[in-house]
């Protein structure tokens, strides 16, 4: 064989590995929903194949990821064809590059005067289809030809108007992602009940829409921007700034930041611009896109089969920065799952201090392979939340030993089980402290029991002391003992002997929250005390009469059979009610004069759409202090509807059942009139 085919042979090997491993890469980031490696990780390598396809253009397969978009379409999803496709956008790493970009683009396209600079959000490419101005179809953006149909899910979206201002037929294209705060209140939630966490807020965000209940996605508070159009004759304007102007007129939520530049020199100052105030953005965005403004001039200059040739996507760097791994401190939770979370030198990391991060569990710390003293790149997860990139190999101390998972509990010294196929260890001794304490803080929390007082520090000292062993525990305090507490005088014990004293009294659904039963928040716990008005019905429920509920399902009703079968949680019961705790619900008490002067006493209310002159929980509370039961769904037994502007599925549930519905303004009249 000749020096240059065994050259050929090698490169076209190199080309292989390469293209199937940003496959495979692909394949977890885009059908899973669980990427591997960084982005930062997968744009080198991506940069790498297309210089390997520049030098050898006859290695060019179809399946090369330089050639399609995103990835296939998940089972169970109808398919939806673009018939305009939906493409990715080019990217460059350095503002040189992006400089190169827009000299090649001016002198071949002499006539551009202005583009148009947007934030790069950090979510995912959806397409919504209006008929008469009706929202008639939703999808993601699948491979660009063929996405899935999420029109169910879509609905659940605030921010998507289900009419819009105009009776047009339009296509209209935008990201929808997860706020920055719900993602890392899902990664929280999701680490508690012992799931693995999502990624960045775009993985989460594909994850919550591409759900086959709309229940789910409804509880991931996702939002959206739209910023185009599959057709742009469907609008009256000829720029990409017009576009976005005229989508807001529609109904639309776009994101507001965008600014029309001439040059270079102005693009450098938006990047500037949101470089420093990305931390501050309620959302996470990677970028900025820069787009020729001219409509009809984007489609003079095209499209290539993956991404428009009239815009390209500046990548912010990824911010990473090293520190010192000082040890891995386990912590149990309120249901047992034990977290390891990495303690490390003090540094500054994109605008906040940082000495910890969550290393999630035992999985996640082998795969990292990280050991005590070692050198660690640290990033922030989606520009969120600390996470540890990898070790430097080289920084490893030549006496490091691979750390070893711990077996035993660290707060009762009990062994660590994995519970069917969790990925968290779990300490599962009901008597473990730490989970002990967990739960009494539970217990003590504003929306459960609300004993005022009671923090974390104080439930650590009194368990110390011997003086706590459960929740029932709380009740049998004195004031002598109380007084031992740090910096508590007489003043301080019995105003928390009266706020516990206090909290006997209180209405059912604050003891059922309480208790902590698995998938039971505040708002269940409320409906389920309303329905079964005290703690033994519902302790004698079976699974058909919890779920029976309206907006309670299986889950739910299920966790709590399993609770209250357990002969523990039923003698927890018996010694509450032996200190006297209430076990009833007490209703709203609301006063009696309130009730007979309110037309809405005993209806059964659905409330629907956009409230322009107050948010659907206010609207919720005032009418629940005025005798009505808010439901989630419109039902036969639904007395009124609400519906404000948009309103969706649960305005033709209504008409379908004859129930009566109403506008916004007939219920402010009514408001004022039963004030
Ligand atoms: P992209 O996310 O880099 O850019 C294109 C997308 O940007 C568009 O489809 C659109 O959804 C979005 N976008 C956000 N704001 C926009 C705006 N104002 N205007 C227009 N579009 C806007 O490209 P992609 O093809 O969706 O994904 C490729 C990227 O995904 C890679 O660069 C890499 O960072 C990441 N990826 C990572 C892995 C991994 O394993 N970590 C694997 C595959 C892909």
């Amino acid at each position: 064989m000749s020096d240059k085919t065994i050259d050929e042979s090698k490169i076209k090997q190199e080309y292989e590995k390469l293209k199937n491993q940003l496959k495979l890469w692909s394949r977890q980031y885009y059908y899973e929903d669980q990427p591997s490696v960084e982005d930062s990780v997968y744009d080198q390598n991506y940069r790498s194949l297309q210089d390997l396809e520049y030098k050898y253009p006859n290695l060019i397969t179809s399946d090369s990821p330089t050639q399609n978009v995103g990835s296939r379409t998940l089972p169970g999803f109808d398919k939806v064809r673009h018939d305009v496709p939906m493409l990715s956008l080019g990217d460059v790493f350095s503002k040189e590059e992006l400089s190169n970009f827009m000299d090649n683009l001016n002198n071949n396209y002499p006539s551009i005067s202005e583009y148009n600079c947007e934030l790069k959000i950090d979510g995912l490419a959806i397409s919504l289809l209006y008929k008469n101005g009706n929202l008639v179809q939703g999808s993601t953006r699948g491979n660009g030809f063929m996405g899935e149909d999420i029109t169910e899910n879509l609905k659940t979206i605030k921010s998507i108007p289900h009419k819009l201002n105009r009776s047009i037929d339009i296509e209209v294209r935008g990201e929808c992602y997860m706020p920055k705060a719900s993602f890392v209140n899902l990664n929280k939630r999701r680490e508690h009940d012992g799931k693995s966490t999502f990624a960045n807020p775009r993985n989460a965000a594909a994850g919550s829409l591409r759900q086959l209940d709309s229940s789910v996605t409804a509880s991931r508070n996702l939002s959206t921007f739209m910023y185009n159009v599959a057709d742009y004759n469907d609008l009256k304007t000829n720029t990409q700034s017009g576009l976005l102007n005229e989508l807001n007129n529609l109904g639309f939520k776009i994101n507001p930041t965008y600014e029309v530049v001439k040059n270079m020199s102005d693009v450098d100052h938006y990047i500037d611009k949101y470089t420093d105030e990305r931390d501050e953005l309620s959302y996470g965005i990677d970028g900025i896109v820069i787009k020729e403004n001219n409509l009809s001039l984007q489609k003079d200059i095209g499209n290539t089969v993956k991404v428009p040739k009239w815009a390209i996507a500046f990548k912010f760097p990824p911010e990473e920065v090293e520190t010192k791994l000082n040890d891995i401190e386990w912590t149990v939770g309120r249901t047992g799952v034990v977290t390891p979370t990495a303690i490390m030198d003090t540094v500054k990391l994109a605008g906040t201090t940082v000495s910890k991060a969550s290393l999630h569990n035992p999985d996640y710390l082998n795969e990292k392979a990280i050991r005590i003293g070692d050198t660690v790149k640290l990033h922030k997860a989606g520009d969120i939340i600390p996470e540890i990139s990898e070790y430097i190999a080289s920084k490893r101390p030549s006496n490091s030993k691979p750390y070893e998972i711990p077996n035993k509990c660290p707060s009762c010294g009990d062994k660590l089980v994995h519970l069917d196929d969790e990925v968290a260890l779990r300490c599962i001794n009901p008597k473990c402290p730490a989970q002990l304490t967990e739960q009494i803080n539970h217990f003590a929390s504003r929306n459960a029991m609300n004993i005022d007082g009671l923090g974390p520090k104080i439930v650590q000292q009194l368990f110390d002391k011997g003086l706590l062993n459960d929740t029932a525990s709380l009740y049998n305090l004195n004031r002598e003992e109380l007084e031992t507490l740090d910096k508590f005088g007489t003043k301080s014990a019995t105003n928390l002997l009266t706020a516990i004293d206090n909290s006997r009294t209180n209405s059912m659904e604050r003891l059922l929250f309480g208790l902590g039963i698995r998938h039971v928040g505040s708002k269940a716990a409320k409906l389920i005390s309303e329905h079964f008005k005290n703690m033994d019905s519902l302790m004698s429920s079976n699974i058909d009469d919890i779920s029976s509920i309206d907006s309670i399902g299986n889950t739910i009703a299920q966790s709590i059979v399993t609770y209250f079968n357990n002969s523990e949680a039923r003698k927890l019961i018996d010694e509450f009610k032996s200190l006297g705790i209430n076990m009833n619900y007490n209703g709203n008490d609301i006063e009696p004069n309130v009730l007979q002067n309110s037309i809405f006493n005993n209806k059964t209310i659905v409330l629907t759409g956009k409230l322009s002159r107050m948010s659907r929980p206010k609207a919720s509370e005032w009418l629940e202090n005025h005798g009505a039961k808010v439901t989630g769904s419109v039902s036969k037994s639904t007395d009124i509807l609400i519906a404000g502007a948009d309103a969706g599925s649960k305005l033709s549930k209504a008409e379908k059942y004859d129930v009566s519905i109403w506008n916004e303004d007939q219920f402010i009249d009514e408001m004022n009139n039963n004030e």
